[in-house]
């Protein structure tokens, strides 16, 4: 059978592992961690995934955690108004359900699972030089190490990277305690905090080493008043300034936040990174290719939620390739052919969230602010996490907008 390495085991990388060897590929896993390591250590991300990326792991019967995970039901937005009141706040009702499970349990999870079904793990930090000398005893190599140092073998697309920069400064807590919110106590939602001109805060169930916990995840504009953590090492004190910007900003969260604790010693996190696109063949020293998976070829800002969602997508296109490749080689030609059938999806992805990062133009903010009296605008704004694709029939253009909002109202 054919002979495929897979560098980096997180969402991406394992899903694919997973499923390659359920089709009898002889499938290796370099990870830089152990199990038990990312078990017991710090939190990764938010990662809610909507309808799509989950049906993927439903397909490939690795969906472990679905009926212990928060069942979320609903996408909210909130706009910050000038005196600490809410200018707008709404809930969307997705058409199926979105999942956080943290990515401590899951992907400590999938690599047991992998090892226990015969795949072979490695617990390596693979350097390009490593790659060079496996490329020769592979039938491919996928490169699917997320944002890490590997990325400098794929050249960035600047075509389609319009950010050299961080855009957003992010401070995530996994907390216990967090109150119901009062306006819909029965329902587990998403909810996005938008303050104008400062960031985000984004609030979230999620299920994690612990059970079943919420996570707060600010999104700060650089250099403005969210940008508040580097420097903080204590996870207390991470905490204590998450919380006093809460009250500051988006009290009305603030409110039923009062009594949370984190979850555990590893469950904060803050950090930057520019949004990039790369070119998805690298180049090895010694002449050979190896393709770039997930965040290490499209990067996005997280103020979507999407990484992992487009990382799940990634993990089928590709498995629906390599299948489809047969016993044909994988060359440099069809690794482009590859990515180019992710691309097809993963652009609207970029597209979106690009636009998320910038100031809001007139008509997103009326959009955005009509969803309080057209549910059907907050419904199809929350059913766009899960396919961002549908954005372009009414959210970036003005005309499509006033169209849309008109078609409604008519
Ligand atoms: C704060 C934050 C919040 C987020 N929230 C969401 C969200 O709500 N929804 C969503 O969909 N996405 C979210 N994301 C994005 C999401 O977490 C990532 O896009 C997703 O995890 C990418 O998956 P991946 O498999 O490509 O890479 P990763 O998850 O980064 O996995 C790569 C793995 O490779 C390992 N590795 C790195 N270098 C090497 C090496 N040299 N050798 C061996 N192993 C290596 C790493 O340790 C890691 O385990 C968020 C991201 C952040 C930072």
């Amino acid at each position: 059978m054919r002979k495929i390495l897979i560098v980096g085991a997180g969402q991406a990388g394992l899903q694919l592992a997973l499923g390659l060897q359920s089709h009898g590929y002889e499938v290796t896993v370099m990870s830089n961690r152990t199990a038990d390591e990312i078990r017991g250590g710090r939190v990764m991300s938010t990662q809610c995934m909507f309808h799509t990326a989950l049906q993927h792991e439903r397909d490939n019967r690795i969906n472990f955690w679905e009926g212990q995970a928060p069942r979320i039901e609903g996408l909210g937005v909130s706009v910050a108004g000038p005196d600490g009141s809410r200018a707008v706040d709404w809930l969307g009702r997705l058409d199926g359900i979105a999942q956080s499970v943290d990515q401590r349990v899951k992907m400590a999870g999938w690599m047991e699972t992998f090892a226990q079904r015969g795949g072979q793990l490695v617990i390596h930090g693979a350097a390009v030089s490593d790659l060079d000398f496996f490329a020769r005893r592979y039938d491919l190599v996928l490169v699917a190490a997320g944002k890490g140092e590997l990325v400098s073998m794929f050249e960035r697309d600047a075509e389609r990277s319009p950010y050299d920069a961080p855009q957003r400064a992010l401070a995530v807590s996994y907390v216990h305690g967090l109150g119901p919110r009062p306006e819909h106590p029965g329902t587990e939602a998403v909810r996005c905090n938008l303050v104008p001109g400062v960031g985000e805060l984004f609030v979230m169930p999620t299920l994690t080493t612990s059970g079943r916990a919420d996570i707060l995840f600010w999104e700060g504009i650089p250099g403005g008043p969210l940008d508040a953590f580097q420097g903080i090492k204590d996870p207390g004190e991470h905490l204590a300034k998450t919380l006093e910007l809460l009250e500051k900003f988006v009290p009305w969260e603030y409110a039923r936040a009062t009594n949370v604790e984190l979850t555990d010693a590893g469950g904060t996190l803050a950090g930057r990174y520019a949004p990039t696109v790369r070119k998805p063949v690298g180049r090895l020293p010694g002449g050979g290719a190896v393709l770039g998976v997930a965040d290490v070829v499209v990067a996005n800002d997280p103020v979507t939620g999407q990484g992992s969602n487009s990382a799940s997508k990634c993990a089928a296109s590709y498995l629906r390739s390599i299948l489809d490749r047969g016993d044909e080689p994988f060359d440099e030609e069809w690794m482009r052919q590859a990515f180019d059938r992710y691309w097809a999806t993963a652009q609207h992805v970029t597209k979106w969230t690009n636009a998320m990062l910038a100031p809001p133009p007139e008509h997103v903010l009326k959009l955005i602010g009509s969803g309080g009296e057209l549910q059907p605008v907050a419904d199809r704004f929350a059913n766009g996490f899960n396919d961002p694709g549908d954005f372009e029939d009414w959210f970036y253009d003005a005309d499509k907008a006033d169209a849309y909002l008109a078609g409604l109202t008519a």
